[in-house]
C-alpha cells in the first residue's frame, strides 16, 4: 500500500562542523541524491547558522532542502545573538526546527516561546518542525501521553496546517543515547499526536501532516521505525553527520 504521506528525512547537525566540514557533507549528500532517480523521501539538512549560506549554495538545485535549528520569535531588533525567521528565509531556508529539547532544557524555552517561534516561521511561509517529547522521568511516571498532548497543544502555531508544520516526536531520553522506545511505544505516541491534530485541525489536515520520529534513529533501526503507520520520517542528529548513515536512513523509506 502506498504511504499516505511522503516521508521527510531531516538532519539536525546541531553545533557541529566548521565551514569545510559542512560543505563537504553537503556535497556528499548531493552526489548521493544525483545518483538516485525518484527518491521516495524529501530531505532537509539543518546546519549550524555559521554554515547555512555555504551549505545552501552546495545543495542548490539538488532537491535537498535547507533548514535551520532555531529562530527568534521577533522579526528584528535588540536581540543580541539571535537570528530571525526573516533572515533564515533570506538565506533560502525552507524549514526551521523549533522547540528542540536541547533548546527547551538549555535555554529555558517554554511551550509559549516555542509557539511564538513557530508562528514567526509560518508567517514567513517556511515550515516549522515543532519538537515535543517526554523526559525519562516523565515516561517512568507513566506521563508520556499527557506530556506530549500538553506540549503539542501549547507549541503549535495558530495557523498550523500540513503545509507549514511538521511535528517531531523526540523522547528526550532517546536523543543521543542509542536508546529508543519500542516500535509499539513510538506508534502509540504518533497515533495520539495524529488524533490530537485531528481534533485541532480536522481529520483531513491531520491525515496530511507529517509526524517525524527523532531519537537515536540509525541505519539499523530506521527501517522498522519508518514502517510504522504514523511515522512519516525522521529527525536525525548524530547519524546525520555521516552522509552514508544519513542516506541509508533515507533509503529505508519504502
Ligand atoms: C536530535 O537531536 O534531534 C536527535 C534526534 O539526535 P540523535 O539522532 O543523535 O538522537
Amino acid at each position: 500500500m502506498p504511504r499516505p504521506r511522503r516521508p521527510l528525512i531531516a538532519g539536525n547537525w546541531k553545533m557541529n562542523g566548521l565551514l569545510s566540514d559542512g560543505v563537504t557533507l553537503a556535497g556528499e549528500l548531493v552526489a548521493l541524491m544525483k545518483g538516485r532517480l525518484n527518491p521516495a523521501f524529501d530531505m532537509v539538512v539543518c546546519p549550524p547558522f555559521t554554515v547555512i549560506a555555504d551549505v545552501g549554495k552546495a545543495i542548490a538545485g539538488s532537491g535537498i532542502a535547507l533548514g535551520a535549528q532555531d529562530c527568534h520569535a521577533a522579526e528584528k531588533g535588540a536581540h543580541t545573538g539571535d537570528i530571525s525567521a526573516v533572515m533564515l528565509a533570506d538565506l533560502g531556508c525552507r524549514f526551521v526546527i523549533v522547540g528542540h529539547s536541547e533548546r527547551r532544557t538549555n535555554h529555558g524555552e517554554t511551550d509559549a516561546i516555542v509557539k511564538a517561534k513557530a508562528e514567526a516561521v509560518v508567517s514567513r511561509r517556511l515550515t516549522a518542525i515543532v519538537c515535543i517529547g517526554e523526559t525519562e522521568a516523565e515516561r517512568d511516571a507513566g506521563n508520556t501521553l499527557d506530556v506530549v498532548k500538553a506540549q503539542l497543544a501549547g507549541s503549535l502555531p495558530g495557523k498550523a496546517s500540513a503545509a507549514n508544520v511538521v511535528v517531531a516526536y523526540e523522547p528526550v531520553w532517546a536523543i543521543g543515547t542509542g536508546r529508543t522506545p519500542s516500535d509499539d511505544e513510538v506508534q502509540e505516541v504518533h497515533a495520539l499526536i495524529r488524533a490530537r491534530l485531528a481534533d485541532a485541525l480536522g481529520a483531513e489536515e491531520a491525515a496530511r501532516l507529517r509526524v517525524l520520529y527523532g531519537g537515536s534513529m540509525k541505519p539499523d533501526n530506521a527501517h522498522a521505525l519508518l514502517a510504522l503507520p504514523d511515522v512519516d520520517g525522521g529527525l536525525i542528529g548524530g547519524a546525520s553527520l555521516k552522509s552514508r548513515d544519513f542516506w541509508a536512513i533515507a533509503e529505508s523509506c519504502l
